[in-house]
């Protein structure tokens, strides 16, 4: 899969000061280029900022040949080669604002070297004559910008780009390279499949924030919730308070406002103007604190944003730090409070079940289509409208409904000019509702997706490592130190330390509880139980409960039974928190044994755990 002994035109940093006037690389671009330069594909995954388009623009410097680069807006395409052209570089676009003629003359001029970079609407590779029209050209590097576009559960999947991975074969598969800002797992997964990537590299940076101070807050009560933002909003005055539903936006902004503080509403429930008009007032500084739903982001940058409150646990860790990282854009110290309620997960799940409609909910939406659709087989109705048109109840399965109607190919999403509103188009007016091919397990995939992700950011507010290296690592960062900023690195408490022998002894044994009680499957272990039947087992409690569940007869009934609730409650608590269990999302929170458990359960010595305080190893039942 490696191009060996390329020739290279120039060295990397002779391109970079000859045609760019950088003094010196961004974090992570220099170690991109010199594995594009080695001839290896590749992902790279940086922020919005980070520097991706260096990473193909100077390679195309350095090697003969033409760099194509596939890109999803013509807007942003143009920009881009303005910038080129005006640095003195060669470069050129092709796309549907472009004539034939003229895009054939720029072809053409591929063919005779005319040009370094060439910039091509992902359409293009459509037409078999573009295709044939690339025979002949030496293709150097193909670079896909904005690569999370081809996967299906990215948040702006365009179906042409899915052709691309064909596209590289018929072009007799050039060396290539994609990037993008998103680091979900997931969607680095899809990017190097459909592309179809020989050994790529992979390269995640930049994602760090130094300036953040992330806390996650453990809350029961409605009243602490609303403690925790007095006090931050009091001492940091300028934020964002997001809340999972629209219902919560309306109470928590009246509770700020009757405080006396100056605050918006934000969700989707509002009109066009009264969100625009909301979003003037925060932008503007008439108020200090925005109360909103994740509705509010997209494009709102106040960069003096000081803190970051989440009301409620966000579905994903991606959503997560997308909007604590609305905070402090402008460099300066910020904080973000997750407050943090068990409880709170149920509403994600309910928002997993309404963005994931069944075959049925598909079928409603696109009968519904087919009769308001215009001449031009073309709908522009909200999706308020067509989900009471369909006779559907919650918006978000229509508008997921519509999402996959469009993966499918039956429809195209298009902006309304001069409205704030996407129209339908059907794209296949002759299939009927009962004959859509729906692909069911892909449906069923996305929500387990779906499910899989809050889990994720549940683990991490059960987690007692530092955030912002729990957040890189989970993007993919390596390497990610801690950030000796966030509520867990701060609380260095002096009791977290190595276990003694006998602590040891006890933490295995508790472990090996655990294990019984849950179910091995090929992925690693999965709950069955809570903590508190857990504990109960060990303790060998006489409890009709666990006798009914039949715990009684496990080899570890009874094993802990001199240590007392209290302390085996707070030894669970740090256990989970060290990392050593997991606890899962289900009707109720279920224990397992994390990798690291395991480990520690067979033997390993090499964890450090927040130990029980005094008066809980004395037996004191705190539970
Ligand atoms: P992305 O595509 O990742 O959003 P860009 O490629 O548009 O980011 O780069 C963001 C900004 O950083 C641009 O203004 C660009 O000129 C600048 N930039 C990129 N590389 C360097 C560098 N090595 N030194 C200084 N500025 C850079
Ligand atoms: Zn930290």
């Amino acid at each position: 899969a490696f191009r060996k002994s390329r020739k290279l035109l120039l060295k990397p940093l002779d391109a970079l000061k000859k045609h760019f006037g950088h003094g010196g690389f961004l974090d992570g671009q220099e170690r991109v280029i010199e594995q594009i330069v080695s001839g290896r594909d590749g992902l790279v995954v940086m922020p919005t900022g980070g520097g991706k388009s260096l990473c193909y623009q100077l390679p195309a410097m350095c090697f003969t040949g033409v760099t194509l680069v596939v890109s999803p807006l013509i807007a942003l395409m143009k920009d881009q080669v303005d910038a080129l052209v005006a640095k003195g570089i060669p470069a050129t676009l092709i796309n549907s604002t472009v004539p034939w003629e003229e895009q054939k003359q720029r072809l053409q001029g591929m063919r005779t070297g005319r040009w370094k970079l060439v910039y091509v609407a992902p359409e293009r590779f459509r037409a078999e004559s573009f295709l044939r029209a690339l025979e002949g050209v030496e293709v150097s590097l193909f670079a896909v910008d904005e690569a999370h576009c081809l996967s299906q559960w990215g948040h702006d999947f365009r179906p042409d780009y899915m052709r691309l991975g064909k596209a590289l074969e018929k072009i007799g598969r050039p060396q290539c390279v994609a990037l993008t800002a998103t680091a979900t797992p997931v969607v680095r997964e899809d990017i190097l499949q459909v592309l179809g990537l020989r050994e790529p590299f992979e390269v995640v940076s930049g994602f760090s924030r130094p300036n953040l101070s992330l806390t996650i807050t453990a809350v029961d009560k409605k009243a602490q919730k609303l403690d925790r933002v007095r006090a931050v909003a009091s001492a940091h005055r300028t934020g964002i308070v997001y809340c999972a539903t629209r219902k919560k936006v309306e109470e928590v902004s009246e509770t700020l406002a009757s405080w006396g503080m100056r605050v918006i509403a934000y969700h989707g429930g509002m009109s066009d103007g009264e969100r625009e008009k909301a979003q003037e007032i925060f932008l503007s500084r008439k108020a200090d604190v925005a109360v909103a739903t994740n509705a509010f982001g997209m494009g709102i940058d106040r960069p003096d944003v000081r803190f970051v409150v989440h009301y409620e646990i966000p579905g994903s860790v991606e959503a997560y730090y997308q909007e604590a990282g609305r905070a402090g854009r402008d460099g300066e110290a910020a904080v973000c409070e997750l407050l943090f309620n068990y409880a709170d997960t149920r509403t994600q799940e309910f928002f997993i079940e309404g963005a994931n409609p069944g075959g049925q909910a598909i079928r409603d939406v696109y009968r519904y289509l087919m009769q308001t659709a215009d001449g031009e087989h073309e709908v522009h109705k909200s999706i308020e409208d067509i989900t009471d048109g369909a006779g559907l109840k919650n918006s978000m399965a229509v508008s997921s409904a519509l999402a996959t109607l469009a993966r499918s190919g039956y429809i195209e999403r298009f902006d309304v000019p001069g409205k704030r509103m996407r129209g339908t188009r059907l794209r296949r007016p002759e299939v009927y509702p009962a004959d859509l091919a729906i692909d069911e397990d892909a449906l069923s995939e996305k929500e387990r997706r779906d499910r899989d992700k809050l889990k994720a950011m549940v683990e991490m507010a059960y987690s007692r490592v530092c955030r912002q290296q729990w957040i890189l690592e989970y993007f993919g960062e390596e390497e990610a130190d801690t950030c000796g900023c966030c509520d867990v690195c701060l609380d260095g408490g002096g009791e977290d330390r190595p276990p003694t022998e006998e602590e040891h002894m006890v933490v295995r044994k508790a472990l090996s509880g655990v294990a019984r009680m849950s179910r091995q499957t090929g992925q690693g272990w999965e709950g069955r139980f809570g903590r508190g039947k857990i504990v109960l087992m060990l303790l060998g409690s006489r409890s009709q409960d666990i006798a009914a569940a039949g715990l009684d007869q496990l080899s570890t009934y009874g094993l802990l039974a001199e240590k007392g609730s209290g302390y085996l409650n707070s030894l669970f608590r740090a256990m989970t928190e060290g990392g050593l269990l997991r606890v899962e999302v289900g009707e109720y929170p279920l224990v397992t044994l994390t990798e690291r458990g395991e480990r520690v359960m067979r033997g390993s010595k090499s964890y450090r755990l927040a130990w029980p305080s005094a008066s809980e190893a004395a037996g004191v039942d705190s539970a």
